[in-house]
């Protein structure tokens, strides 16, 4: 039996990921564009946002890229009201799961202004400035209440 060994102390690894062809466009569009995209399914139309290289339904190769609207839907959201060390945000603060129309995955982020969130309330994504955008996720700042 192999003995499992527990550490009690933060370890830091530093490691570079390639986000492939598909997660790299995504994030070219966030910083030159300032659009959230999503890729549709040329054989059974799904749309999945961030973009993924195969469709969760039919298995094809999705290379379509689409623009997603300005404004979404909470779909779901969980609200965070500790600060943790790892988090990038001081609580409180929200993930909220955002339903674009026209996309069949949800797409998560951060909403700030969490007071009175529920179900259906209308997002949209407030973005970096463009000079210090960086090609990543963290472009856009956050979600705000429409
Ligand atoms: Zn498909």
């Amino acid at each position: 039996m192999k003995e499992i060994k527990f550490y009690s102390e933060p370890l830091e690894m530093e490691y570079t990921r390639s986000p492939g062809k598909l997660l790299g466009e995504f994030f070219v569009k966030l910083r030159d564009e300032g659009v959230v995209a999503g890729v549709r399914c040329s054989n059974c139309s799904y749309v999945f946002v961030p973009p993924q290289q195969f469709c969760p339904e039919c298995s094809s190769k999705m290379i379509n890229f689409v623009n997603m609207p300005s404004v979404g839907t909470v779909a779901s959201f969980t609200v965070v009201r500790k600060d943790s060390p790892f988090a990038q945000w001081k609580a409180p603060f929200a993930f909220v799961a955002v339903k674009y129309d026209g996309a069949n995955s949800l797409f998560w982020h951060r909403l700030k202004d969490i007071e009175g969130i529920k179900v259906g309330d209308k997002v949209q994504p407030v973005f970096k400035k463009e000079e210090d955008r960086q090609g990543s996720i963290l472009d856009i700042e956050y979600f705000e209440k429409v």
